[in-house]
């Protein structure tokens, strides 16, 4: 009999579920990932007990009404939350998007019928052992694939959202997909059209983070979201292949960092004629996300100075523009592009020597200056307004480029000899 190891604060839910005379089971995510051998993020529990008697149990003061008309409720325990879920099935998705009804029932069955893939349709209870109505545990361990519960098509018409899912999963768990699940995704995935840019945008990231996300991306799916895959797709790469193969290529090749697979997905669509910025805000990514895009699409041809002098100047001025971050993030997608032939020259050394400039606290920034803008308009009588922020930026590049030193008496007098 399969064993999962219930990590204690959900034991102790469940304890105090049993002990109200009701059923309760880990379920879905949890499972799945004991089954590998991995530690479950976070535990998921089931039951027959309505989210009114869960709140009875618990008492108020240890219960979040997450989701009371759904069925959730979050309980507090042993300093985690854990979500209880009631049993429940799901009327029909009208919108293509969420049900339009709930109703709760008596068993785990009819909970489990209702969940995306077999592989996240069990449950596990100390007594009962592994609930696997589905086969899930063969899927997972044995045929190693990713199936849908029930009809692949009513499923991705219910929720096109699973479509992206699925291929979330079967990349972050090294998966294949079923067969029918896959051509049923592949022709259902224009629904994507009606989920939200919200929840496109986290399952997206999910992909990208996987460890080779290349294989879950097909041009087919991510242009219903993005057209600008459509059009990388329809250009010829030289290397063979399309311009898409080589992004996925390059993807394929780069770390697992955020920021560093958004840039390798987003970079190269931003070649087919729509800008980085636009695509990201349509997929609502937060404001400093959008930021860090532009900055590194802006950059993203930098080609690395000669010389020692010429690339230490040339460090700082990176320092000065983007920061070591994602000076770092250019440099690995640099890194990538060029382990998969696409010429460029590398930024290790640009690196490097930015590395050693932060290190040694060189200045980089109008503040890291020995002067301020209110010393020039005092010192020098510099009337206030846009020159004072250019002057700033003329000390700076003097102090960058080694023509002054970063010392007030310094670069007054190098500000003074300047406006003559
Ligand atoms: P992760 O490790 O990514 O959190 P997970 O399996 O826990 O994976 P969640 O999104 O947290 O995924 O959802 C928990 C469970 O709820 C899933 O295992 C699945 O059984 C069910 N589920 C979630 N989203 C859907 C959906 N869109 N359609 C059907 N079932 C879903
Ligand atoms: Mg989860």
């Amino acid at each position: 009999m399969t064993h999962i190891t219930i990590e204690p604060g959900a034991a102790s839910v469940m304890d105090a579920l049993h002990g109200a005379g009701h059923r309760a089971y880990v379920v879905g995510g949890c499972v799945r990932d004991s089954l590998l051998g991995k530690t479950p993020h976070d535990w998921d529990i089931c039951t027959d007990a309505t989210p009114r008697r869960v709140m009875e149990i618990f008492g108020e003061g240890r219960c979040i009404p997450t989701g009371m008309a759904h069925g959730t409720v979050t309980v507090k325990a042993c300093g985690s939350l854990y979500e209880v879920t009631t049993f429940r099935t799901e009327g029909s998705y009208s919108d293509g998007r969420h049900p339009d009804s709930v109703a709760f029932i008596g068993e785990v069955e009819g909970d489990l019928a209702r969940r995306d893939f077999t592989i996240n349709a069990m449950a596990y209870g100390e007594k009962e052992g592994l609930i696997d109505p589905f086969g899930g545990r063969e899927d997972l361990l044995c045929r190693r694939i990713v199936r849908a519960v029930g009809v692949p098509e009513r499923r991705f018409e219910e929720d096109a959202l699973r479509i992206l899912r699925l291929f979330r999963f079967a990349a972050r768990e090294g998966l294949n997909i079923d067969a029918a699940t896959l051509s049923a995704a592949l022709a259902l995935s224009g629904g994507l059209r009606r989920v939200s840019a919200e929840r496109i945008r986290e399952e997206l990231t999910g992909i990208l983070l996987a460890p080779k996300p290349g294989g879950a991306l097909p041009a087919r799916v991510v242009g219903v979201f993005l057209p600008e895959a459509h059009a990388l797709q329809a250009r010829k790469h030289p290397r063979g292949g399309t311009a898409y193969d080589a992004m996925l290529r390059v993807l394929d090749a780069s770390e697992p960092e955020r920021m560093l697979r958004l840039a390798a997905f987003f970079l190269p669509l931003g070649e087919a004629g729509t800008t980085v910025e636009a695509m990201a805000r349509r997929l609502r990514f937060d404001a400093q996300t959008v930021r860090t895009l532009c900055a590194l699409a802006g950059e993203q041809a930098l080609v690395p100075e000669q010389g020692e002098k010429a690339l230490r100047v040339q460090a700082r001025r990176c320092l000065g523009a983007m920061g070591l971050g994602q000076l770092e993030t250019l440099a690995a997608y640099r890194g990538a592009q060029i382990a998969c032939g696409e010429g460029a020259e590398p930024l290790d050394g640009l690196l490097r020597a930015a590395r050693s400039e932060e290190a040694a606290g060189f200045p980089c920034r109008i503040r890291d200056l020995a002067v301020t803008g209110r010393d020039l308009m005092r010192d020098l009588g510099v009337a206030p307004g846009p020159q004072v922020g250019r002057l700033l930026e003329t000390l700076l590049e003097a102090v960058i480029a080694e023509t002054c030193e970063n010392e007030r008496g310094a670069l007054l007098s190098f500000a003074r000899r300047i406006r003559m």
